[in-house]
């Protein structure tokens, strides 16, 4: 993997055009990757690695960019290899012959198991020549570990990791490891891979000279805007292959990656942030946000934020939006809250997501657990993508669309519009105040004219919460990444836990408290024999804190945390360098609210997003002062 600008694919590489492109061309990149931490040199390995392949060995660029990015399918796919680090360590220990207490060993020295094979492994002699692994082979062997299931699976599993262990060679052994793991770990996260595969396929279609920037951004904007539309990695790389340029098109049946909002610090501050636009408000529901899939034929899916499918969760709800719609509709996509009622003769109550989050799997048939729909927006209808038209349009599609909605079943989510001439602030503080009556979270406010952004976090949507009069404006969404043993009553349990945020920019896991309040003893329990699974040694190379944990955590889980407000911190290193120099932002008297098993540990919140959130801090807080 070179870093030339003048890089030429085909005298450059491990193979010529028509052969099978070898496994070896990736984990040679994946090293000079894991050398560097210049984000321009990583962008360029990348770069190159996928010139090649797009012109030796193009049908090996869907496998490249899964095995680059360390997963075996589109993100909704959610297929997992399913085999422990402990199992694979067995392998490796059959492969070298070396005890596994020995690779336990090496492994508290080295912190990584792919480091450990590649050790023992390149101590070996081998006198059999083995026939070099190929890309598609090891992907497809990969495809095949992951299908296996039923009785003696697991066998099955240990016996296919423990052949691509073996045949692998030098490098080749690092990356097939960690791939087994799901712990890639190069340096490269799934944007910058897409964005250079983006660019390679400019260059592959580009015939004279090298492409300009702007061409080279252009067709990194418009794969961004088709792969949050349809985050179909097998579509979008074909049609890079054959065009060179991909076209934004929603496929009913794969999720959107949905439009987020930006948060206020309050009923001013969300005004001033709508500017001279014209907007509404609507309520913000409290409960799970689902997309609803109907594809051409009648197939119903729902897809949650995570853009995991949920069809089976809510069988109820597929069959309320069934009935909801017009008949002659023949396929859309709609956005909405899922929110748990208890319905009665007088009408609707709102539970909270608490409620919703307990309902037993596919209860709604027993007449408890009930759920009503509350839409806010149509992206798809009868074949035309509507993403694209402004908001208010959308509205009227979805009025037309869904004639026979049903109060406490399927609604439109309440809104109130915002006049011109009136007093905006007062106007809005009002519409807030009846929505938290209403038993809602509070306010989204959104711009009439603007689009829908797939996968942005927008200003055309700004969320105004209750809490923000209470506290600070908005939760976080943490990751447990150590903890220190508890006193007293809580001895042998894990307390306080160390909670760190995500910087994608560096990549790393930066920490910005120390919770223990929030917590039941029964969550206390969970989280000890939970954890237990999930130690590790010692910090990962990707944690940045000055807090020294009795133990350490894998990033597992995501939790919501609350907290008083947000202070420059000595130890804590959430968005270093970002306010102070030297210092990070950390979270003041932080409480546990909830697990957030819809986000992963990288979905946390951002560094950015605290450090945003610091500096809305001395926004003063309008309500609060008026309830005074
Ligand atoms: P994030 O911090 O990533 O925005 P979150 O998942 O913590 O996300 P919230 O801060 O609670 O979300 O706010 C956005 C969420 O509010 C949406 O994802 C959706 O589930 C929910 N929601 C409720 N009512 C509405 C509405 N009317 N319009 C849009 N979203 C709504």
């Amino acid at each position: 993997a070179v870093e030339r600008e003048d890089y030429d694919p085909l005298s450059d590489a491990l193979w010529s055009s028509g052969q099978p492109a070898p496994y070896m061309h990736l984990a040679g990149a994946f090293d000079a990757i894991s050398q560097t931490k210049k984000r321009l040199k990583i962008s360029r390995i990348l770069l190159n690695m996928f010139r090649s392949l797009l012109v030796l060995s193009p049908e090996s660029t869907v496998a490249s960019v899964y095995l680059t990015i360390g997963t075996l399918g589109a993100e909704f796919s959610k297929m997992t290899l399913d085999i422990g680090a402990s199992t694979v360590s067995q392998c490796i220990s059959e492969v070298t012959g070396v005890s596994r207490q020995r690779l336990r060993q090496a492994y508290n020295d080295e912190g990584d198991l792919g480091d450990v094979a590649v050790l023992f492994k390149s101590a070996q002699t081998t006198l059999m020549p083995v026939k070099p692994l190929t890309i598609s082979d090891v992907f497809a062997k990969l495809e095949r570990l992951a299908k296996e299931s039923g009785g003696g699976s697991s066998t099955r599993k240990k016996q296919i990791a423990t052949d691509l262990i073996r045949a692998s060679k030098g490098p080749e052994t690092r990356y097939m490891v960690r791939t087994l793991v799901q712990c890639m770990r190069i340096g490269a996260n799934r944007t910058s891979i897409l964005q250079s595969l983006a660019r390679a396929s400019v260059f592959h279609h580009h015939r004279e000279g090298n492409p300009t920037k702007e061409r080279l951004d252009e067709a990194v904007d418009a794969f961004e805007k088709a792969y949050f539309l349809c985050p179909d990695i097998e579509e979008i790389v074909r049609e890079l292959i054959l065009k060179g340029a991909v076209e934004s098109k929603l496929k009913p049946g794969i999720p959107v990656t949905p439009m987020l909002a930006k948060p206020s610090t309050g009923v001013e501050n969300a005004v001033e942030l709508m500017g001279e636009e014209e907007y509404i408000c609507e309520y913000k529901f409290d409960g799970q946000r689902a997309q609803i899939h109907l594809e051409e034929g009648g197939k119903v899916s729902i897809f949650s934020r995570n853009l995991d499918d949920k069809t089976a969760s809510f069988p109820d709800a597929c069959a309320q939006l069934r009935e909801a719609l017009d008949p002659a509709v023949s396929s859309c996509v709609v956005d909405c809250e899922i929110v748990a009622v208890e319905r009665s003769s007088q009408g609707y109550r709102l539970l909270s997501f608490q409620e919703l989050s307990a309902r037993p799997r596919g209860d709604a048939q027993k007449g408890s657990g009930d759920v009503a729909l509350f839409v806010f927006d149509i992206l798809h209808l009868d074949g035309n993508d509507t993403y694209a038209l402004a908001l208010s349009e959308r509205h009227e599609l979805l009025k037309r669309a869904l004639p026979r909605r049903r109060e406490g079943f399927v609604m439109l989510a309440t809104s109130v519009a915002i006049p011109d001439d009136s007093n905006r602030v007062e106007a809005t503080r009002s519409a807030l105040l009846a929505s938290l009556r209403a038993g809602c979270e509070g306010l989204m406010l959104k711009r009439l004219a603007k689009t829908y952004e797939p996968g942005r976090r927008s200003d055309q949507w700004i969320k105004l919460k209750k809490d923000y009069c209470e506290e600070l404006q908005d939760s976080l969404d943490l990751v447990p990444i150590g903890a220190w043993w508890g006193n007293g009553r809580k001895a042998g349990w894990f307390s306080p836990f160390l909670m760190a945020a995500w910087d994608p920019e560096r990549e790393e896991f930066q920490s910005v408290c120390r919770v223990m309040s929030g917590f039941s003893d029964e969550f206390y329990k969970k989280s000890r024999e939970f954890f237990d699974q999930h130690l590790i040694d010692g910090p990962k190379g990707y944690y940045n804190t000055g807090e020294k944990p009795a133990v350490w955590f894998s990033p597992v889980e995501t939790w919501e945390i609350r907290g008083a407000d947000i202070t420059v911190s000595p130890v804590h290193r959430a968005a270093f360098g970002k306010v102070h120099e030297s210092r990070g932002l950390a979270l003041r008297f932080p409480r546990f609210v909830r697990k957030r098993p819809d986000k992963t540990p990288e979905e946390a919140t951002s560094s950015d997003q605290i450090c945003e959130m610091f500096q809305a801090q001395t926004v003063k807080c309008s309500l609060r002062n008026q309830q005074r």
